[in-house]
């Protein structure tokens, strides 16, 4: 499964955190690795152990030059590195018998494996590991001296703590960025479910919505409210005479009328084509009619794109007690079918 290094170095390629935490882990490794070889040397002058510690330097470099040419390895990679790091524990287990608390060690193998080869094969090697250590353990375990808490032993815990740490922590961050990602993930489709895309403003869905909220609470708490639904007068001319595009940008620019003309407990929204709908809660059909008189007025008045003049017509409707979203909107449609019939470019409420 080796693919390019551009996708690999994509943070939404799932290997991406891979080939990071491997970059981290190959830096612990050559840096722990002679700093063990230097205690080594100092301490107990065991040339197995330092020749081993000098093996995993040169192993975390070839290992990390290896990644940093060829980020399509990762997979091969890090089967590589898991390989090593349960040889090296295995290995420094068996050498120190014991002794400076060497066991300690294990801990480091399965957070990197379930890192490295994911959920399946973490758990797989991690208990084809433990079996191993643990077989062998109880073959020569008994014939082990007592091992005392030195100095080294002390070391030993620090830096293999520090290793852990270190795992941990980019662990930790992958999860956090994942988190992350997920929650900008689903904000960004919350707003596109409630967002009509050409304009901006809540689509049919979010106004359907609103709608209901607002019928729920005029309901619940005899509470007033009404509903205008707009139309652009011969909108079809603009697009014959200016084009379809040109159309689009006088939407956007009516959009734009109407956000800066309702307040923050209104929701405006595009009902479908060159028709819009406001839902106004704590409006009366006449405030209703004054607040869309104003938007018409501004409309009528506004310079669209290239000097462009166009009006609307308005269609009110107030709520009534035995109001569902289907009668107040038939009455709504009914004002501005008859807005257009007598002449355009005004507001007719359901009163009328
Ligand atoms: P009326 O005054 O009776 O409303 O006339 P009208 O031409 O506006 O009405 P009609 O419903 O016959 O035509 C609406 C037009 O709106 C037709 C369609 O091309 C245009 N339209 C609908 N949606 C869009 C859009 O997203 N972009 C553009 N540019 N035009 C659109
Ligand atoms: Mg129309
Ligand atoms: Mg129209």
């Amino acid at each position: 499964m080796l693919s390019t290094s551009t996708s690999v170095n994509s943070p939404l390629d799932p290997r991406y955190r891979r080939v990071q935490f491997l970059r981290s882990l190959l830096w612990v490794l050559m840096v722990v690795s002679p700093l063990l070889a230097l205690l080594n040397q100092l301490f107990e002058q065991h040339p197995t152990m330092v020749a081993l510690e000098y093996f995993l330097f040169v192993c975390g470099i070839g290992l990390y030059i290896w990644l940093r040419r060829m980020p399509g390895a990762v997979i091969v990679i890090s089967w590589i590195v898991t390989a090593i790091l349960a040889l090296a524990i295995g290995i420094y287990v068996a050498l120190s018998e014991g002794q400076s608390y060497a066991l300690y060690w294990l801990a480091i193998f399965p957070p990197v494996s379930y890192f490295l080869l994911g959920g399946k094969w973490g758990f797989l090697t991690s208990v084809t590991f433990f079996t191993g250590i643990f077989i062998y353990l109880s073959r020569v375990s008994a014939e082990w001296a007592a091992a005392p808490f030195s100095v080294h032993s002390f070391l030993n815990i620090l830096i293999a703590t520090a290793a852990l740490i270190v795992i941990l922590r980019h662990i930790e961050r992958t999860r956090a960025e994942a988190f992350h990602f997920l929650e900008e993930h689903s904000q960004r489709l919350e707003y596109i479910a409630v967002t009509d895309p050409l304009t901006g403003l809540c689509n049919r869905s979010k106004l359907d919505h609103a709608l209901s909220v607002a019928l729920t609470r005029a309901q619940r708490e005899q509470r007033d409210f009404a509903i205008a639904l707009l139309d652009i007068d011969h909108f079809k001319k603009v697009n014959d005479t200016y084009g379809h595009q040109v159309g689009d940008l006088i939407l956007i620019e009516l959009a734009q009328l109407l956000r800066s003309n309702v307040r923050s407990t209104d929701v405006a929204g595009r009902w479908g084509g060159e028709e819009f709908l406001l839902v106004l809660p704590e409006h009366t059909r006449q405030q209703a009619v004054m607040h869309a008189e104003r938007i018409r007025n501004v409309i009528a008045a506004f310079e669209f794109h290239a000097g462009i003049r166009i009006t609307a017509s308005f269609g009110v409707a107030s709520y009534r007690a035995e109001d569902d979203a289907s009668s107040i909107i038939r009455r709504v449609d009914k004002a501005l079918y008859a807005a257009k019939a007598q002449g355009r470019n005004r507001t007719i409420s359901d009163a009328q």
